[in-house]
Formats: structure tokens, sequence, C-alpha cells
């Protein structure tokens, strides 16, 4: 899995998936459900970064709760 961001050029901290501007420009909704430390976890994190790589602006990345 990639764990390089291309829009993402701001700094993270390990264990994070984008750093504090670029999370909080995420909808609550997909906060909560990458927060959510559940079997589905991998596969939210993967269409996360599926979406990223594809220019889904940050507000509107959707993630399945
Ligand atoms: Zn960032």
């Amino acid at each position: 899995m990639r764990h390089d961001v291309p829009s993402c050029k701001g700094r993270k901290t390990p264990g994070q998936y984008l750093c504090r501007s670029c999370w909080f420009r995420l909808t609550p909704a997909a906060r909560r459900a990458l927060n959510r430390p559940d079997s589905g976890a991998y596969g939210r994190l993967r269409a996360l970064y599926r979406q990223l790589e594809d220019g889904v602006p940050l507000g509107e990345i959707e993630v399945s709760p």
C-alpha cells in the first residue's frame, strides 16, 4: 500500500493517514469511519488512498461507514 499522499504536502505524525490540515478537510463522516478500528478499517484506508490518487478533493471523499 502506498503511504504517500500526493495532495498532502504537510508533515504527518507517524500512524496518521494525513497531516492535520488535510485530515480536518475531510468530512466528519469520513473521519469517523476512518477512526473506527474494526475489521473494515483496512478497506476504508484503501478507499481513502484510492480517491486521493484519483484526485478527489478532500471534502468530497466518501468512506463507507
Ligand atoms: Zn496534508
